[in-house]
Parts: C-alpha cells; structure tokens; sequence
C-alpha cells in the first residue's frame, strides 16, 4: 500500500518557513542535488487477459475429494463439465502493480457465476452430487493456477497476500468486489502473486491457518 504521509524533512521546513523570512534578504534557492537513490514515481497498473490451461487429473481430484475411488458414472460427469466450464466460465488475468513488493506481478482467475448457480441447482438434488461438482470447480481453479504459477503444486495451496490499492481498483474494473475476511465475489477463484515468493509469510490466511510453515 503506498502513504500519503509527509516526509519528516518536508514537515520540518514548512514549519521554520516564517522564521526563516524574518532572518534576512532571501538568497536565490540552490537547485536540488539529485539524488540518485531518490524512488522514482511508480508506473501505471497493467491488467492483461491470460490463458488458463487447468487439467482434470483423477488423482489430484481424488485427494482433494477424499475419496479413494469415483464411481464410473460419476466419472463420466466430472470430465465433460469441466471441459465446458473450462471453455465457457473460466477467466484469467495478470495484474501487475509496479507499487507493490517483489515486482508487482499477480495472478488472479475465477469461475463465473453460472457454474455457483449450477452447483447450487445440483445440490438441491443430491447434496454428495453437489459435493463432487463444488471439488470439481476448486480443482480447476487450483489446477489453472498451477499450470501459471507451478510452485503452488508442491504447497497444494496459494499464498493469498493483501491487494494494494492499485490491485483493488484491478479488481473493480474486472467485476470483482474484494471483502476484508480475504475473498473476492466469487465462489471459486484465486489470487496469488505471481511468479512465486515468500509463500505463507505474505498469506493473509496465516493467523487462522494450521497448515502454515516459517519455512518459505
Ligand atoms: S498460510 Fe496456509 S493458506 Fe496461506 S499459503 Fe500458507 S499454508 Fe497456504
């Protein structure tokens, strides 16, 4: 986040200001030094349209199911909707903002509304149904930022750091609405920095999370 906060030395000078003008003759001002290690102003935020390439891998899915093995039928279900919900609801964006830490780059991809309203509309028919398709849409969402981001497939989970107020105005002009508990308005989705750094020590999570590590 950037501040708006007066430099001490600036402070300092309006202060003297009045002192300094009942002191004397004014003598023509020295012309700054530059100072090369001076921050120059950051640039502007750019949000650019991805691909996302998610996969449907039985194993993963399993695990994250809990399940040990998928009946055949079911099966054939999960693969079709995920291809279609892939080519139909998945959007995926970069947004780099050159104010924030590490280069500013990050990854941020979610599934559009009609796939909660599908969901909701199978659960109310069969809640262990409604289940298999709600694991269905974190796989994929989990599986396309993988494919971006590889390291989150050794953590099995994505560092969620706190968007800047640039990130924000980002997810304003994407439809997003972000809520402070640290999710966005939509079911399934995924913000994460991108490439990869400092894991569960940027992850607003951590407080409450009892799988974070001091390790990366
Ligand atoms: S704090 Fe928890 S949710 Fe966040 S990155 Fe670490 S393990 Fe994942």
């Amino acid at each position: 986040m950037t501040t708006t906060k007066k430099p001490a030395a600036a402070k300092a000078a309006a202060k003297t200001t009045p002192a300094a003008k009942a002191a004397g003759p004014k003598k023509a001002a020295k012309p700054a030094a530059r100072n090369p290690a001076a921050k120059k102003p950051a640039g502007p935020i750019q949000v650019e349209a991805i691909d996302a390439r998610p996969e449907f891998d039985l194993f993963t899915y399993c695990e994250l199911a809990g399940e040990t093995r998928l009946e055949h039928d079911l099966l054939e279900e999960l693969e079709p909707r995920f291809d279609d919900w892939s080519a139909k609801y998945l959007r995926a964006y970069r947004i780099t903002d050159p104010a924030a830490p590490k280069g500013g780059g990050h990854i941020v991809l979610w599934l559009e509304e009609p796939v909660e309203s599908e969901i909701e509309g199978i659960w109310q028919d069969s809640p262990s149904a409604g289940m298999s398709f709600h694991n269905l849409a974190i796989h994929m969402v989990m599986s396309a930022a993988q494919a971006l981001v590889p390291e989150l497939a050794d953590k099995g989970c994505a560092p969620l750091p706190k968007p800047t107020a640039g990130v924000l105005k980002a997810f304003e002009k994407l439809g997003l609405v972000w809520n402070t508990e640290g999710t966005v308005n939509r079911q399934f989705a995924v913000f994460t920095r991108s490439p990869y750094s400092d894991g569960c020590s940027v992850c607003i999570l951590r407080p409450k999370c009892p799988n974070a590590r001091d390790d990366d």
